[in-house]
């Protein structure tokens, strides 16, 4: 589910995670592995400030593991603990309550040194929709709880959710929107399914996904559609034609479209990242 985002929910949304921010001792920052910097909140570092922070690489099971690696090593660099996790799984999820302690080290030993009881640490996670929010919080908290709508304004009063002894967990996270007025981003986001489908044509999404593998994942993609060398070297347009025809679906590029789109998010055309280190981390700093 995505929602639309006007200056109107934006500005709310902004409101509410700033108040929110108020409650907590750290924010778990969730990014989808994938895209480590293009599914992150262009206002997050201004709306998040000083507060203490763990960027959670989420989905990387879905991600190029050597992508993820630099990235995780990216953001460390830029003095953030961060983490690769995959809450589909449960894994990575157990180093989260360490890591948070580490992050407040100074804060914990404060209290100690006052004679003051240890404390749950209170936590809030923040990310842009569908980058699995909800299912990181049903991992801290090990049971269901019901997913909060995709939109800003759904919360009435706070509740924490208690995450083993260590940790609270305020009931609801904090939906913040991409930056998707970028073209570029846009079309990453798209290819993750981490917004609608109909915002863009489904062909030149499916002729953006050729490409890149083409550049970057060449080998899954002979692999998966039995290409020939030649094959694999033709322009994407004619590689949306070609793909199409040997799956059987003549010339209904449409369908050869979606087929492929589904193909890249479902992983079978192997773990991938968008977001390239070497591109982008420069880009980035700036
Ligand atoms: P939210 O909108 O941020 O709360 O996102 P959800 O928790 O609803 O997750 C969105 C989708 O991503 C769901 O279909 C989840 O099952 C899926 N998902 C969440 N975490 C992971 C992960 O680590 N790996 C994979 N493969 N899928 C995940």
């Amino acid at each position: 589910m995505t929602i639309q985002w006007f200056p109107g929910h934006m500005a709310k949304a902004k409101r509410e995670v700033t108040e929110k921010l108020k409650f907590v001792d750290i924010v778990f920052e969730l990014v989808d592995a994938r895209l480590p910097i293009s599914s992150r909140n262009p206002m997050l570092d201004q709306i998040i400030q000083q507060k203490p922070r763990i960027i959670l690489l989420n989905k990387g099971d879905l991600a190029d593991p050597k992508e993820t690696a630099r990235w995780q090593h990216y953001f460390q660099k830029q003095g953030y603990a961060s983490l690769i996790v995959n809450a589909q799984q449960g894994k990575g999820i157990k180093n989260i309550v360490p890591e948070a302690k580490k992050v407040l080290a100074e804060k914990i030993a404060h209290r100690s040194a006052r004679g003051l009881k240890p404390q749950a640490i209170r936590a809030m996670c923040i990310g842009i929709p569908n980058v699995g929010k909800s299912t990181i919080m049903n991992r801290l908290v090990k049971k269901n709880i019901a997913k909060t709508g995709n939109r800003p304004g759904v919360t009435k009063g706070q509740q924490w959710l208690k995450a083993g002894d260590e940790l609270e967990l305020l009931d609801t996270p904090g939906i913040l929107w991409p930056k998707f007025e970028d073209a570029e981003i846009g079309r990453k986001l798209a290819l993750t399914g981490a917004i609608k489908d109909n915002l863009l044509h489904m062909d030149d999404l499916a002729i953006y996904g050729l490409s890149f593998w083409q550049s970057f994942y060449p080998q899954n993609l002979t692999e998966r559609y039995a290409l020939s060398e030649q094959e694999l070297d033709l322009p994407e347009a004619e590689l949306l034609m070609k793909i199409t025809e040997k799956r059987g679906l003549r010339e209904d590029y449409e369908r050869g479209s979606e087929l492929i789109i589904q193909e890249i998010r479902s992983g079978k055309l192997g773990r991938f990242t968008l977001d390239r280190y070497q591109e982008m981390s420069v880009q980035s700093e700036k």
